[in-house]
């Protein structure tokens, strides 16, 4: 066996060429292929060898597996046909950015352990800032708050609830007494973030006709609670909801919370993306005030998972829930107060390059091209909508909300549940069944990367003829 195994930079560039063009014949092929994988439980496990290779294998018998082990058990994503759950899409940009990340393999945990990561993230985060219209102090340059990558927005929801705790505890409440509140269609990452974060109580509260976060309620919610020595908290409003897309009256959310002293937190995951378009941000107004706002740049934003945003309002008690300072971390520009640590951001020490691909994402389609497809994917689904409102056997169950459609058959659950059988057993199309109360629906999202005008035909040709 030769002394060095390591694969040399000549070698990498002839695999890496196959790779890339590996991932190129993906995205030419992908609408062909069957969305939903089709393997049982167990089967694509049952393909591997039962130890580890003891000897060095030739790279191409790893490509090789690529086709023969790995794509049998994947579900497309990426195929113009989804509309499934929400989008995760991805684009060129993006994943190249990827591989130069993973090539550079530095740590961006301090800014000492490489500048441009921090620098790099603070500033593309500064950008984004103008480019959803939230307010200037959201900015690292402004102050004093700022933007964090993050891995989910389970993740920045639950550390929200983990600063607002910490905040309410060292002004001296009690943990058992805290409240944690959201709209009874809030995700359940939110639930349980608070779950996480230690509130033992956490309110659900009642919703409007479009699902959305009724102020009135959440105001009695609080008056329970203060009634009863307990300490709202925190509450979180959405500016879509996963179910149905409904957007909460933020305004009146921050409203109360400032009055009560409450931590404001925004949950805008897939909806975020569409505060590029100048034309959504009245939905989203008084998040200006909000104390924290997350949202996804990896479902809607063309960058592959993951890559969440995080602004604070504020970043003092964040970094004052979150610092540490063992003595093998300590560096002069970190004293000097003058640069960002981010691993006083978030849980995690080690950090990386994740800012690459959202600052190449949006130099390459510029803030314009970024726009164009998402208004495209916006009209798309308002187009669908219409259709489902002129259909006589078809009714929506919500108003269509950005580019998500929700729509049940007139004949009830069991023949809503068929429709979307239906309309699954199509190879190259994906939607989600769901639930809202007691109603069955059809949820389909409008977002995938190549989505074009005769994709979301073929989808409506499968509906009508389903009907
Ligand atoms: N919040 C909302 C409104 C969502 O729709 C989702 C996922 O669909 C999440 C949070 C969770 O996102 P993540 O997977 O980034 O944690």
């Amino acid at each position: 066996m030769p002394d060095d195994l390591h694969m040399t930079p000549d070698e990498f560039r002839r695999h890496g060429h196959d790779v890339v063009e590996w991932v190129a014949a993906y995205m030419e092929r992908v609408r062909e292929l069957p969305i939903a994988s089709a393997v049982r439980p167990g089967e694509i496990r049952g393909r591997l060898p039962e130890a580890a290779p003891e000897e060095p294998e030739p790279f191409a018998a790893l490509l090789h597996d690529l086709d023969e082990v790995v794509l049998p058990g994947i579900t497309h994503w990426q195929a113009p046909g989804w509309f499934a759950y929400f989008p995760a899409n991805t684009s060129g940009p993006s994943i190249l950015a990827e591989l130069a990340s993973a090539g550079l393999g530095a740590q961006g945990m301090l800014w000492a352990t490489s500048p441009a990561l921090t620098e790099i993230e603070a500033h593309v985060l500064d950008w984004l800032v103008d480019l959803l219209g939230l307010p200037q102090h959201f900015k690292t340059a402004v102050g004093p708050g700022g933007g964090v990558i993050q891995m989910s927005a389970s993740d920045s929801t639950h550390l929200a609830h983990v600063v607002a705790r910490d905040r309410a505890s060292r002004a001296g409440a009690p943990i058992d007494r805290l409240v944690a509140y959201s709209s009874s269609q809030a995700h359940s990452s939110v639930e349980r973030g608070a779950r996480i974060a230690g509130f033992s109580r956490v309110r659900l509260v009642d919703v409007d006709d479009a699902f959305a976060l009724r102020p009135h309620a959440l105001r009695e919610a609080i008056e329970r609670d203060l009634a009863a020595s307990l300490v709202p908290t925190i509450v979180t409003s959405a500016i879509g909801t996963t179910g149905t897309g409904a957007v909460d009256p933020v305004a009146e959310v921050a409203d109360i919370a400032r009055e009560r002293g409450m931590w404001h937190h925004v949950d805008a995951a897939w909806a975020g993306s569409a505060m590029l378009c100048e034309e959504h941000r009245p939905r989203q107004a008084g998040a200006e005030r909000a104390d924290s706002y997350t949202f996804n740049p990896h479902k809607w934003l063309f960058t592959n998972f993951d890559c969440n945003v995080l602004w604070v309002a504020d970043r003092a008690p964040l970094i004052e829930t979150l610092s540490i300072l063992p003595p093998y971390l300590r560096n002069l520009p970190s004293e000097s107060g003058e640069v960002i640590d981010y691993r006083d951001w978030h849980v995690p020490l080690g950090r990386r390059f994740r800012a690459l691909k959202l600052w190449w994402v949006l130099r390459s389609y510029g803030a314009a091209g970024l726009r164009h497809h998402l208004r495209e994917h916006i009209a798309l689904a308002q187009e669908l909508g219409r259709r489902i409102d002129e259909h006589p056997r078809l009714e929506r169950v919500a108003p269509v909300s950005f580019a998500l459609v929700c729509f049940r058959h007139r004949q009830g659950n069991d023949a809503t549940d068929v429709l979307a059988a239906a309309i699954n057993a199509h190879p190259n199309l994906h939607v989600t069944p769901s639930t809202v109360g007691d109603t069955r629906f059809v949820r389909l999202a409008v977002g995938q990367t190549r989505t074009t005008a005769d994709d979301v035909e073929r989808l409506w040709t499968a509906i009508a003829r389903a009907a």
